[in-house]
Order: C-alpha cells, then sequence, then structure tokens
C-alpha cells in the first residue's frame, strides 16, 4: 500500500502535482480541503464552523479534521493501491495521528513528498489561482495570513518527517513536469 503525503506551503502545486501521481500510480485522493469545501457548499454545520476559519487563513480545529480524516479513510475501504494526502497533515498533533490510524490498519506513510517554494512566487500563485478558483482564501490578505499559519503550524512537521526518514525534498519551481518527473523518482525510490 504507498501513503503519500504532498506536503508544502499554499499555492506550492500540491494540488496540481496530486492529479498527476493518481494518474500514474492509481491512489485515492484525500484533499481535507477539498472535503471542508464540500461541507462549505452544502451548507452543513461543519461547513459553517470550518468556513470561518478558512476565510481568515487559520486552520480547523485539529479534533474536527483528524475525524473528518479517519471517517474519509475508512470510506474508501480496503481494496485500494494507497492515498495520497494532500493537504494533511499540517500540525504535529495531525501526524501522530495519521501515524496511529495508518498502524491500526498494519500500514504506515510511505514517503512526503516536500514541495519547496519561495514565498514570493507562492503569493504570485495564489493570487492568479483566485482569478479562477473562486475560492474566498485565495486572496492576497488571506494568503498572507494562510503562509503565517503555514510556517508557525505545519511547516515543524518538516523535522518530524525528516526524523521518521520519509521527507523527501522537492524543488517546486519550475515546469510541472520537472517537479513531477523528481517526485516521480522519490516515489520509485519507496516503492
Ligand atoms: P487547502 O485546500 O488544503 O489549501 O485548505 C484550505 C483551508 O482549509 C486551509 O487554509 C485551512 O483553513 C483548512 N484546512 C484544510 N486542511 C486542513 C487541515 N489538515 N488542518 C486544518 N485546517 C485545514
Amino acid at each position: 500500500m504507498l501513503n503519500i503525503v504532498i506536503f508544502g506551503a499554499p499555492g506550492s502545486g500540491k494540488g496540481t502535482q496530486s492529479d498527476k501521481i493518481i494518474a500514474e500510480y492509481g491512489v485515492e485522493h484525500i484533499s481535507t480541503g477539498d472535503v471542508l469545501r464540500a461541507e462549505i457548499k452544502g451548507n452543513t454545520e461543519l461547513g459553517k464552523t470550518a468556513a470561518a476559519y478558512i476565510n481568515d487563513g487559520k486552520l480547523v480545529p485539529d479534533s474536527l479534521i483528524i475525524d473528518i480524516l479517519a471517517s474519509t479513510l475508512d470510506a474508501k475501504g480496503k481494496d485500494i493501491k494507497g492515498v495520497i494526502f494532500d493537504g494533511f497533515p499540517r500540525t504535529i498533533a495531525q501526524a501522530e495521528a495519521l501515524n496511529s490510524m495508518l498502524a491500526e490498519r498494519g500500514q504506515e506513510v510511505s514517503t512526503v513528498i516536500g514541495l519547496e517554494v519561495n514565498d514570493e512566487e507562492l503569493i504570485k500563485r495564489i493570487i492568479a489561482r483566485g482569478k479562477t478558483s473562486g475560492r474566498a482564501d485565495d486572496n492576497e490578505e488571506t494568503a498572507k495570513k494562510r503562509l503565517d499559519t503555514y510556517y508557525n503550524q505545519t511547516m515543524p512537521l518538516k523535522d518530524f518527517y525528516i526524523k521518521e526518514g520519509k521527507y523527501a525534498k522537492i524543488d517546486g519551481v519550475g515546469s510541472i513536469d520537472d517537479i513531477y518527473s523528481n517526485i516521480k523518482a522519490a516515489i520509485d525510490a519507496v516503492k
């Protein structure tokens, strides 16, 4: 079972590269951001709670997101080739919860693809994406808050995964195909 975490700041290309990984390896996609946006669209209680955090560039509380992840993972069933976790984990508590969830299933994280992109490029990409994504959080003001949140709460995960020997550093600036070929090499090294 291939369990890939795709890790990086907002705008680092996680969604774009996830699509290519899914096409090649046939793994299931779990994007906590997509799950939350679907809840917001459906106007559910969870969606209403999440929207307040998302629109302010903050993280949705760990307890909520860990529950969402567990039920989304269970819904995928057992007959799958693996999973790409996109936008999860974002905190150490989430990473520990993921390790436990996978261990309960006799599995582990196979590799963490760390897309590294400088801030200037990230903000530029998010603003450009905002023109077509329709996402309320893809604007300059919220993007800056999201980056602060990333550095304060999510970045420590890089060391967490380096210590576990799982972090594959990928330069996230360049052509989509060149970046993907480095990702593919990192995945094939653990397959
Ligand atoms: P994304 O689509 O991954 O950029 O997520 C959009 C927003 O959803 C984030 O800025 C957070 O507010 C929220 N979110 C998504 N995934 C998580 C997570 N794993 N933990 C906490 N909040 C999350």
